[in-house]
């Protein structure tokens, strides 16, 4: 029985509403009732990722389009910016696709700096480009503004942009910035259960699949398109995520996107203000820190694992004790999703009771 509520960076909690709009009886995906469905969200979707390309479902986690923009786009080899544990990892999956790449690597919590990126890709070697926008392991938002300018100088390079954990947070003006590839989860900031991953791939990017041997089925980004045209997916999608996201863009859009964006940064700010008021620090520099979510530095030396043990299981809320290498010696705290000052405050003011007893005496 889960009797506490997500405060992690993902899942995060998932309001009654999302879940019982979720119950609608499941029907034929290649019913009209289903082709209503898909295209009732598309408008939304391309409004939301600011873009007139399509907006694909793949009934997979992030991880399966990720691993797909590899698949459908690298002829020659893909440099993979790595600067924590999501964009480390992208490394490893393309070696395992079989590709040649190599990565533009800094300290997790730094960021990518453009500079350092045209330096590589002035060497001509690479024809794709990976790159996570907000490191949800450090809590570290890239500059991707400075960066699509960097890689707006190589026409021959291809841009695939994992926003997984920033979707909806900040604005990302796909077409604008020139991003080729835009993907994100259904679990982070859209406030879905897990099981839906969301793409919108540009012409540029399609012309690139159309040469590529090996896409396979299931990610196959013409494949996708072909099946978009319809108002489907390739193969039968998680329908109630499918009813669960309709859901949510209703609630965004009544909610206001640009509304959206400003409650995130109030909350974001919220936590940035306790973590200064108990002395903590952030782990990414404050220019570069996240606006999902805060990774906080144990500067303090707390006993982090039994800070979040006492909030989850006293007063039932999860936050998350650090990710794989910075376990323990960071901690972090969502504000993605439905979160509202009520809910950060209640937060907060459980953190604050439960601190004292695990900092050292
Ligand atoms: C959570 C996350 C992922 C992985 O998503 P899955 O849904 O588990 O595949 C990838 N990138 C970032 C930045 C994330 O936060």
């Amino acid at each position: 029985m889960i009797d506490y509520k997500l405060h992690i960076p993902g899942p995060v909690d998932v309001s009654a509403d999302a879940y019982k709009a979720m119950s609608t009886r499941v029907m034929g995906h290649r019913s009209p009732d289903f082709v209503d469905l898909y295209q009732s969200c598309q408008p939304r979707l391309q409004e939301l990722f600011q873009t007139k390309d399509p907006v694909f479902l793949s009934t997979s986690s992030a991880w399966g389009v990720m691993e797909g923009s590899i698949r459908n786009l690298c002829a020659k080899k893909t440099l993979c910016c790595m600067c924590g544990a999501f964009s480390d990892k992208w490394l490893d999956v393309a070696k395992r696709c079989g590709k040649d790449a190599d990565g533009l690597e800094v300290e997790w919590g730094s960021h990518i700096d453009p500079v350092l990126l045209d330096e590589k890709l002035s060497t001509g070697e690479y024809d794709l480009v990976t790159l996570v926008h907000n490191e949800t392991s450090c809590g570290m938002m890239n500059p991707l503004e400075d960066i699509m300018k960097v890689l707006a100088k190589y026409p021959d390079v291809i841009s695939v942009i994992d926003t997984v954990s920033s979707f909806s947070v900040v604005p990302i003006p796909k077409d604008e910035w020139g991003i080729d590839v835009i993907l994100t989860g259904s679990q982070k900031a859209l406030a879905l259960p897990p099981g839906l991953a969301l793409l919108s791939v540009s012409e540029r990017a399609f012309s690139r699949a159309e040469s590529i041997e090996g896409r396979g089925y299931y990610f196959d980004f013409l494949e996708f398109l072909k099946n978009h045209e319809k108002g489907m997916t390739p193969s039968t999608p998680a329908i109630p995520q499918i009813h669960g996201l309709q859901y949510t863009l209703d609630q965004i859009f009544s909610e206001g996107v640009e509304q959206r964006h400003k409650r995130h940064a109030k909350l974001n700010d919220m936590v940035h203000s306790w973590v200064k008021e108990k002395g903590f620090i952030l782990l990414p520099e404050k220019r570069f820190a996240s606006k999902s979510l805060t990774c906080v530095k144990n500067n303090l030396g707390m006993d982090v694992a039994g800070f979040v043990k006492q909030l989850k299981t006293e007063k039932k809320l999860a936050i998350d004790g650090g990710y794989g290498k910075i376990k323990g010696e960071t901690f972090r705290i969502s504000n993605m999703g439905n979160e509202s000052e009520e809910s950060i405050t209640h937060l907060l003011q459980a953190m604050d009771e439960v601190l004292p007893r695990h900092l050292p005496s």
